[in-house]
């Protein structure tokens, strides 16, 4: 099995979890459910993971590393991340650490699966 579904998974175990609901609720009240982006209220609000699941899944969790976000304003985000991840920067060899690091070591993941 792949590298890119054992992230995909840990994703989505930490979606599934009751911790995540409760999480993303106190993240949109601490925004004043507002999106912190454009200042959208109302609209359908999604909770972002500034630091992704798959590079921090550590942070899954964590309150500071999450903002309230519109749909359309987490879209855009989620298309440039993906955009960059295309190109050798940076985040693109931090990406191919954290895979490596994930062979090695399934301990994360199966810690946050704990939690669902
Ligand atoms: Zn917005």
């Amino acid at each position: 099995m792949g590298m890119k579904r054992d992230t995909e998974r840990a994703g989505a175990a930490v979606y599934r979890s009751v911790r995540w609901k409760a999480i993303r609720h106190a993240a949109k009240r601490r925004d004043g459910f507002a999106c912190v982006a454009c200042g959208a209220r109302g609209a359908r609000l999604d909770v972002d993971h500034i630091k992704p699941i798959r590079t921090h899944p550590e942070l899954a969790f964590d309150l500071g590393n999450l903002q309230t976000l519109c749909i359309s304003c987490h879209s855009a985000k989620t298309k440039r991340e993906m955009d960059r991840r295309t190109e050798n920067g940076p985040e693109r060899l931090a990406w191919r650490v954290f895979t490596r690091e994930l062979t090695r070591n399934h301990l994360k993941i199966n810690d946050i699966e704990k939690e669902a």
